[in-house]
């Protein structure tokens, strides 16, 4: 262990024990700065020792679950310590009648499936799809919004979160929300973490509203559509009669897919009914399956930067334009106008297509870029938004214990 690194350590050892406490390595690296240590607390209380000890000696904390998705937002500028979920593991309470489960924020998302599926006489999930299956925590799901195909129909963690407990950077603890659908007075501080990147503070448990599993499902393709028949497609989408669960438009496959789920004889129903409508082709099972795997890790399998994309749902047809001019792929999901793309790592390139979509009326964020695109993950910071956020940052951890500089970078402390 290096001098510098022994104070740190020492510190959090005295908060956490010195079994949760271990030195850091290359491979703990966020955004280049390695840690001097790792501390895994064992439950919401030791999280909030380690907090309140680094904040009196003045340490920046970078909160990890998985780890999978520590390149979002900007490197932070310091990072003394990574505050690791993993033992805050866990379902704390599962309420079928109410539709409703509290669980801890370093539990992986596949392991709360499992226990939603092993409960007796209920068939519930969290149709929150990320890929990755396995890897990413419930509160890295929520710390970064990640979402999938599926929130045509479910939304985000923004819309599924119904309560939350943390811990400030001072050590502070607190919780918002709580076990009941309605349940909102005051702030609501639950949606504020929601996308927060560990930024505003460690979530340590959340509480999230269930869906039935659905019996069955059915997908159907639409294949070699030019953009503007794709397009139309997104407008008939927009009446047809159907609940849909997904519509991801691919580039430059020039395909759509389309998904609804219930029971059988509803997915035959609808499937046959969107069949006619769009001309889009019913697969069978395993054909279904198959695309289903394909689409979960689009576009981030492969090399290159990802960036976030939404535009107004009427501008699709421009946006595959844009697509074909400066993405390596794009998957929009449709009705909702939200898009991930695939770009070559290049600045100029990601401030083009930005400039590109702002004048659709739309915006882009980068989730994932090397250090060479660290000045255009985010938009230009000069608008309210940016005054809101950086008052958010100064009176939720005004000493800049967790992750400095990775919302805003400089603009944090400007
Ligand atoms: C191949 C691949 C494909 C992907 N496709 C998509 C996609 O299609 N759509 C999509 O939206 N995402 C996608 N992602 C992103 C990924 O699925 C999620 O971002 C992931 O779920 C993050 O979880 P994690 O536990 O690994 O978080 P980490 O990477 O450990 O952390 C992510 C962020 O959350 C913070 N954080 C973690 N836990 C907490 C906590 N308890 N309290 C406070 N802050 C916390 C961290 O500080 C960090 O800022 C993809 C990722 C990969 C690798």
């Amino acid at each position: 262990m290096s001098t510098a690194a022994a104070p740190a350590r020492t510190l959090l050892e005295r908060a956490a024990g010195e079994d949760a406490v271990r030195e850091g390595t290359a491979a703990d690296a966020v955004g280049g700065l390695v840690p001097a240590a790792v501390v895994s607390p064992v439950d919401e209380a030791a999280v909030a020792a380690v907090c309140s000890a680094a904040h009196r000696a003045g340490l920046a904390l970078v909160v990890r679950g998985a780890g999978t998705r520590q390149g979002w937002g900007r490197t932070p500028r310091r990072c003394d310590a990574v505050l690791d979920t993993s033992r805050l593991r866990g379902v704390v309470e599962h309420a079928p009648g109410d539709l409703v489960c509290t669980v801890r924020a370093g539990t992986p998302l596949d392991e709360l499936r499992e226990v939603l599926a092993a409960a007796p006489g209920h068939r519930q999930w969290l149709p929150l799809d990320p890929p990755q299956p396995g890897a990413q925590t419930v509160g890295g799901l929520v710390a970064t919004a990640a979402a999938g195909p599926l929130r045509v129909r479910y939304g985000t963690a923004r819309d599924l979160v119904i309560g939350a407990r943390f811990v400030l950077g001072d050590g502070t603890v607190g919780h918002s929300g709580g076990r009941v659908v309605k349940n909102v007075a005051g702030y609501d501080v639950t949606r504020l973490l929601v996308g927060s990147l560990g930024t505003l503070a460690v979530i340590t448990e959340v509480t999230v509203r269930l869906h039935p599993l659905p019996p069955a499902s059915r997908s159907l393709l639409l294949e070699r559509a030019s953009p503007a028949r794709l397009a139309a497609l997104s407008d008939l989408l927009r009446t047809a009669p159907v609940v849909l669960s997904a519509a991801d438009v691919c580039w430059p496959d020039a395909t759509a897919r389309l998904r609804v789920d219930g029971t059988e004889e509803a997915v035959d129903e609808q499937a046959a009914a969107l069949a006619g409508l769009t001309g889009a082709r019913v697969l069978d099972g395993a054909e279904a399956e198959a695309l289903d795997a394909a689409l979960a890790v689009r576009p981030w399998r492969g090399e290159g930067a990802v960036a976030g994309l939404a535009v107004p749902r009427t501008r699709l047809a421009e946006l595959l334009e844009l697509a074909s001019a400066y993405a390596v792929e794009m998957v929009v999901r449709a009705p909702l106008g939200v898009a991930e793309a695939r770009l070559p790592e290049r600045p100029e390139v990601v401030a083009q297509l930005r400039a590109a979509v702002e004048r659709l009326g739309g915006h882009l964020v980068l989730h994932r870029g090397g250090p060479g695109l660290a000045g255009v993950a985010l938009p230009a910071g000069d608008g309210p938004e940016v005054a809101l956020m950086r008052a958010l940052k100064r009176s939720l951890d005004p000493a800049g214990v967790l992750a400095p500089g990775r919302a805003l970078g400089d603009e944090e402390t400007a």
